[in-house]
């Protein structure tokens, strides 16, 4: 297929859209085609930076007459290169990124390229917040599609627990509403299936009281990660819904090996420091520190130790619980590391996330304690070989003290089709797949986690 759009389909692209149509001429080309996993390396024949929903709507239809692949950018961070396609359109939705509030029903409205630094700083003017992922700078819309975890998601549940309504231009170019009264199956489909269904153009998100909470990591030297690793796993097994502990292994700037516990308590401060004595009790930290701090502060945190541009290969697998032989496959591998930009992060689950009905939403891995995240990067494409084989090797070692499912969000590139399917187990496929029948029934948004129309 060819990577340029001939001048006349050119042409007739233009009279209808109004946002920036980006092509291989364009000067800024390079830079809208590039997303956060520098290891991407796509052409697409036209990006589309859409200022409206009529642009999204013509963008759709344009695709579909076409026949050409299309791929939807949110945040661009999905490191399996969702967000973009070789010879196809993108629908690039990062101009339509504004967010409105309404304090009086705690609710606010985002658009389909809002980040979730955008979504917090405008929530934040109320003393409100939901659930969001903990880098500011990825995408609302990817994240939340896929199920959103995050550092109040054991108080408030995930980000999809929290969306209530969306709007979204549908295969046919519709602009579809979802939500409980309307297209409830749609909503249902939006809370974990992925970007399946269509391109949303708006999320609409139930709001909590959220201002200051405890938070920030302890950082202390690799040698103690065993005890480090047992420790975090005893304190998740009495945790109150208001503590999120992260915990994992990661170089300091200057190259040093680290284990990290990473805390949200999201609560009054004193009554954190009561909840995480324990950890203090590990003892002083070689760097870093837990204090108050306001919830946009935490979600910040850890930012600039995730910069776009890397070389990315993430993998990831849900764990039950995390037993001492789990602790030494996780920790020898991390001693033989090849590139110190790599990390090995468990997540804490449970809390409210638990409770949800399963039936509840398309986001199913509602029981499993932990998620194991294992993220090889490195800079140089020579690399590249070495670091996913490490990737690949760890994430086969832990194989056996994990659940077998999967985060749609983590899948990672090259990892084989049925992994979508171990996201959800084979009822939940075969509802989202009924589902895509119905709003998208010749798969024009297959450029994602696919599920095929049933
Ligand atoms: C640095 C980093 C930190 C992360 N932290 C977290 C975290 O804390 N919690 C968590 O749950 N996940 C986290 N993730 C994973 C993240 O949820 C996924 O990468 C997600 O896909 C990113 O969403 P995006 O909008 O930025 O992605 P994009 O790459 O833009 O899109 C991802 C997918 O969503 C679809 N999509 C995007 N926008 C739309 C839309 N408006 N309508 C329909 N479909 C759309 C795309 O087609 C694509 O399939 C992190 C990823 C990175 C790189």
């Amino acid at each position: 297929m060819a990577s340029t759009l001939s001048p006349d389909r050119l042409h007739a692209l233009s009279s209808r859209f109004r946002g920036d149509l980006i092509h291989p001429d364009s000067e800024s080309y390079d830079s809208a085609r590039a997303v956060w996993n520098g290891m991407i390396d796509r052409r697409p024949a036209a990006i589309l930076r859409c200022k409206s929903i009529a642009d999204v709507q013509s963008a759709v239809r344009f695709a579909r007459e076409h026949e050409l692949p299309l791929a939807i950018r949110g945040g661009g961070h999905n490191a399996a290169g969702l967000a973009t396609c070789d010879a196809g359109i993108v629908i690039d939705l990062s101009g339509m990124h504004d967010v409105v509030v309404d304090p009086a029903r705690r609710v606010a409205r985002a658009g389909g390229g809002a980040t979730w630094g955008d979504f917090d700083r405008a929530t934040a003017q109320h003393g409100l917040a939901t659930t969001g992922g903990a880098i500011s700078t990825t995408g609302v819309a990817g994240l939340t599609l896929g199920g959103g975890l995050g550092w109040l998601m054991r108080s408030y549940g995930m980000s999809c627990d929290n969306l209530i309504g969306a709007e979204v231009v549908t295969a046919d170019g519709q602009l579809r509403r979802a939500s409980e009264a309307e297209n409830p199956d749609l909503l249902w489909a939006l809370r974990g299936g992925g970007g399946n269904f269509g391109v949303v153009t708006t999320f609409e998100f139930q709001l909590h009281q959220v201002s200051t909470v405890l938070g920030g990591m302890l950082l202390y030297p690799l040698t103690r990660a065993r005890e480090a690793f047992r420790l975090y796993r005893d304190v998740a097994k009495w945790a109150p819904d208001k503590l999120t502990v992260f915990a994992g292994m990661l170089h300091s700037p200057d190259g040093i090996p680290l284990v990290a516990f990473l805390v949200c308590y999201n609560g009054p401060a004193e009554e954190g420091e009561r909840v995480i004595r324990a950890i203090r009790d590990f003892g002083a930290p070689v760097a870093g520190e837990i204090g108050p701090m306001p919830y946009t502060a935490l979600q910040s945190m850890l930012d600039a130790g995730f910069p776009s541009g890397l070389h990315v290969h993430w993998r990831s697998e849900f764990v039950k619980s995390i037993p001492d032989e789990l602790i030494e496959t996780v920790v020898s591998a991390y001693e033989r590391v090849p590139s110190p930009l790599n990390a090995i992060l468990f997540e804490q689950f449970g809390g409210a996330v638990s409770r949800i009905p399963r039936d509840a939403t398309a986001y199913d891995q509602r029981d499993a304690d932990f998620n194991l995240v294992i993220v090889a990067r490195w800079t140089d494409p020579a690399h590249a070989e070495e670091n996913v084989a490490w990737a690949r090797s760890l994430s086969d070692a832990a194989r056996a003290y994990t659940t077998g499912r999967v985060y749609v969000n983590y899948i990672g590139a090259g990892e084989a089709p049925d992994r979508v399917r171990a996201a959800f187990g084979d009822d939940k496929f075969a509802k989202l797949s009924a589902i895509k029948r119905k709003y998208d029934p010749t798969n024009l948004f297959r450029l994602n986690q696919n599920i095929p129309p049933g």
